[in-house]
Formats: structure tokens, C-alpha cells, sequence
């Protein structure tokens, strides 16, 4: 199933495999001028193409190499010569990505081969925009936001999807993910205007500034919770999980345990950040 809908200037496709009369998860990608931000994923790319079909679109970005993001990629290049560009480090990430999870083949399925160039050097421009490619690691390593910094636009790609979240990958580093947050709201942008987020979750967010540093302020609190019930009141992290999320997400069993808050607690534990 697709769904399109426009913010201003950019046009956002949001994308989810169609299961039994139901979409089991939306993920969202972005047309912009000339240029699509995220391709969704496989199950998705024959709807994606018929979209695009009457679009100005000649290259696409791929904002890393998680396969609900690249799924579009084989098809959209075959059928509309797009040029497809990614930061060099997802390269070896797309051409050798881990196993996946069952939840993975069923929600998102396998991409087909495309051939991804990386970008060298860090912008990318249309007839309209140019683009800044920041490399934000933490949500994965190749992880790469693009901001237009005329506008303020930053698609954000999986890095910031809102400003709490409960669970995390396995395979996430939340003091990257923080720093790289940091290093968003240092980028200089059009000082009148705001920073507005795209999330490749669906969520927009006109104040970016404001969502960005609750969310950092978010991570430091459980962060610092966490620490004092696990020293003051000796709870395990089985104890600290239900204390501050009042139990692991129903998302842990149905993923195989690839989601948890249990990743994100001992992610913020193992990563702290150095005493001031
Ligand atoms: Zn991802």
C-alpha cells in the first residue's frame, strides 16, 4: 500500500507491505524535486515505481542500508535510469547485510540488487536544492542524514523517529545516536527558519530544534534513572525494565528479540556518557 501526501515542497510516500488487509508497518520516503530520499522496501516497489512513473525523478538518495529503505532501489533503476547514491561506507553493508530476522523477510522481504554508487563528497544537488550529507551513525553505521540548509529540511531518515522511544535494535549504539543527534542541531542552517524533520517512520515535525532536544533530554534521563535504580535500589535490568517502561514492549517476542527496551537500557548503561 502507498500513501502520498505533500508538505510544502516535499512530497512524502509513505509505504507498508499489505498483510491480510492491513499494513504491518509504514515507512516513509520522500520526493523532492528531482530527487527521492529512501525507496521503501522490496514488497513495496512495484507501487512505488507506478507512483514515480509521471515524476520528475532522476536520482535517489538511500539514507542506509536497513532493507525497508533500499527495497525500491533494482526496480526504480531498471525501469527509470535513476542514479542511486548512498554514503560509501553502505556499500559493503548492502552487498553483505547481516541475516535477517523472520519479522524482517515477512514485514520488509529481500532487495533486489541495484547498483548503488557512493556519494563522494557530501553534497547533492537538484535543479532547485542543495543537499548537505551528514553522516549520523548510531541507528547503523553507514547512517546518513540529508539537510537542505537554505529551507531546513533534515529527512532523518531512522535516526530521529520521535521523541521517546522505548525499544532499540540489537545492533544500535545509543551514544553515537546521541552525538549524531548533537551534530543535527550544530549544522548551520537559514536562521529564520526552523529545522523541520522527515522521519522515515511518517512523522513530520515542523520544530525539529525543540523535538530533537527532548529527545536527547529523553536518552539522558533513562539514562540516568536507570544508573540510580540499578546502584541505589540494586534492581537487574529485568527490574529496571518494568520500573521504567512498565514492562518490554509487545514488539520483543514478535521480533525475535531484535527490539527491546532491554537493547536500549543496556545500550544507554554501556555507553554513558564521560562525567562532566
Ligand atoms: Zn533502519
Amino acid at each position: 500500500m502507498i500513501v502520498a501526501e505533500k508538505f510544502g515542497k516535499v512530497t512524502q510516500i509513505k509505504m507498508g507491505r499489505d498483510y491480510e488487509g492491513r499494513v504491518l508497518y509504514w515507512v516513509a520516503a520522500y520526493l523532492v524535486d528531482s530527487l527521492l530520499i529512501d525507496t521503501g522496501c522490496s514488497y513495496t516497489a512495484e507501487e512505488l515505481l507506478e507512483f514515480l512513473e509521471d515524476k520528475p525523478v532522476k536520482q535517489a538518495f538511500i539514507t542506509h542500508y536497513h532493507e525497508d529503505h533500499i527495497g525500491g532501489c533494482a526496480l526504480l533503476q531498471e525501469k527509470l535510469n535513476l542514479k542511486i547514491w548512498s554514503n560509501p561506507k553502505s556499500l559493503p553493508l548492502i552487498g553483505n547485510p547481516p541475516p535477517f530476522y523472520p519479522y524482517q523477510e515477512l514485514v520488509w522481504g529481500h532487495p533486489a540488487a541495484a547498483e548503488i554508487e557512493a556519494l563522494s563528497g557530501n553534497e547533492l544537488t537538484t535543479d532547485l536544492y542543495t543537499f548537505k550529507a551528514v553522516n549520523t551513525p548510531g541507528h547503523s553505521s553507514d547512517h546518513t542524514v540529508l539537510i537542505e540548509p537554505d529551507q531546513g529540511w533534515c529527512f532523518t531518515g531512522d535516526l530521529f523517529v520521535a521523541e521517546k522511544v522505548k525499544v532499540l535494535r540489537a545492533d544500535e549504539n545509543s551514544k553515537e545516536i546521541m552525538e549524531s543527534l548533537q551534530k543535527i542541531l550544530c549544522f548551520k542552517t537559514n536562521p529564520d527558519l526552523d529545522l523541520t524533520l522527515f522521519t522515515a517512520l511518517g512523522k513530520v515535525v515542523p520544530r525539529g530544534r525543540k523535538a530533537i532536544t527532548s529527545f536527547l533530554y529523553y536518552l539522558g534521563n533513562i539514562q540516568k534513572e536507570a544508573e540510580r535504580l540499578q546502584s541505589e535500589e540494586s534492581l537487574n535490568t529485568e527490574e529496571t525494565v518494568i520500573k521504567l517502561f512498565g514492562g518490554e514492549s509487545t514488539l520483543t517476542s514478535l521480533t525475535d528479540n531484535h527490539l527491546s527496551c532491554k537493547n536500549l537500557l543496556e545500550s544507554l548503561l554501556k555507553n554513558k556518557p564521560a562525567q562532566a
